[in-house]
């Protein structure tokens, strides 16, 4: 496969002392927005770079939070109508889409009863046309980290790429992946920018490889997949540090568990390393639509593999919270 990236304007000029930009057909009038963005977005990079502890040259950024990197993913790595995928059930809804897509077949393995990893059912699944198995650690919507060791050991035996979506860790206590980056070759660790960082307007995501797979991302990126003004926003929040709340969250997530645990109609409160509880209830459909007749939006798991009759509830503001646990202990009263 022959993949030739687009070489922008901004490619071939390399250095030098200019200050007359007349390369790229833009209008001269500044304007904010005149000029085209960094296609690299070197600074943001070195910034991620410096603050995850991952060489820059490891890290991608792409624009429309994740769905950009998980998209590029089956676009190196599989041929449409050819090859096949393996991912864990139940589990984050865009990878199935995203293989579909791209005529890529999905092949998906249900977690055990406990949620926890299928490893050996995860490496049986694949065949010779298996490039990539993908892994969401802590998992959406079930909320638990997968043991560290365990991915690796899929990697090892897995002679194609392994993904793991890691878009909730940082309100996880349990080791990442991130620091097997560079070691274990066939790694992909996808990050966003969308729940830890409290950016999910800003649509932004990042992808964290060996050199040698994000050197592809670039080849098969859109040229400017990143706005000037997105780049710009992600660093003025990442200089002030609006996201965080981190240890908020997590003790807000603990309390409501504690507190959901105490209401009859939960049966189960899943233990969570994630900013939001899945929760087993008597009767999901009914509790979904007494919350809503209440103003409380949560998301109706219940038809997904191993998840009958639960509700997925993000952690909210300490008052919301407190509003939904209370309407939560209320029903059936
Ligand atoms: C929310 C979420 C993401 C992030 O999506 P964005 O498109 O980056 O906002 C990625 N993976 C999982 C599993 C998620 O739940």
């Amino acid at each position: 496969m022959e993949l030739e990236p687009y070489s922008t304007a901004r490619d071939e000029f390399q250095g030098g002392d200019i200050s007359i930009w007349l390369d790229a057909n833009e209008s001269p009038y500044p304007n904010g927005v005149n000029r085209y963005p960094d296609p690299h977005q070197k600074k943001l990079k070195e910034r991620v770079a410096a603050l995850t502890g991952v060489a820059a040259e490891s890290v991608f950024i792409g624009g429309a939070g994740s769905d950009e990197a998980i998209d590029i993913i089956f676009r190196i790595f599989c041929t449409p109508g050819k090859d096949n995928a393996v991912a864990i059930a139940p589990s984050y809804g865009v990878y199935k889409v995203a293989a579909a897509v791209n005529d890529v077949s999905m092949r998906e393995v249900l977690l055990n009863e406990d949620f926890s990893l299928p490893v050996e059912r995860l490496l049986s699944a694949a065949d010779s046309h298996t490039k990539v198995i993908w892994i969401c650690s802590p998992n959406n919507p079930t909320g638990n980290a997968f043991p560290k060791e365990e991915i690796i050991e899929i990697a090892r035996k897995f002679n194609g790429i392994v993904v793991v979506d890691e878009a909730y860790a940082d309100f996880s206590g349990k080791e990442t992946l991130l620091g097997e980056i560079g070691k274990v070759k066939n790694l992909i660790v996808l990050r966003t920018f969308s729940k830890a960082w409290g950016m999910a307007g800003l649509r932004a995501g990042m992808a964290f490889a060996d050199p040698e797979i994000i050197e592809y991302f670039g080849r098969v990126k859109y040229p400017y997949n990143m706005s000037s003004m997105v780049q710009e926003e992600l660093m003025r929040h990442i200089e002030k540090g609006t996201g965080g709340h981190i240890p908020e969250i997590i003790s807000e997530r603990d309390k409501m568990a504690a507190e959901l645990a105490n209401a009859s109609c939960v049966e189960k409160v899943y233990p969570s390393d994630a900013n939001f509880l899945l929760v087993k209830v008597s009767d999901a459909d009914a509790l979904y639509d007494y919350l809503i007749i209440n103003g409380v939006i949560v998301r109706n798991r219940s038809r997904m593999p191993l998840c009958a009759d639960t509700l997925r509830i993000t952690v909210g503001t300490p008052d919301e919270n407190l509003r939904t646990v209370s309407l939560i202990k209320n029903f059936y009263e």
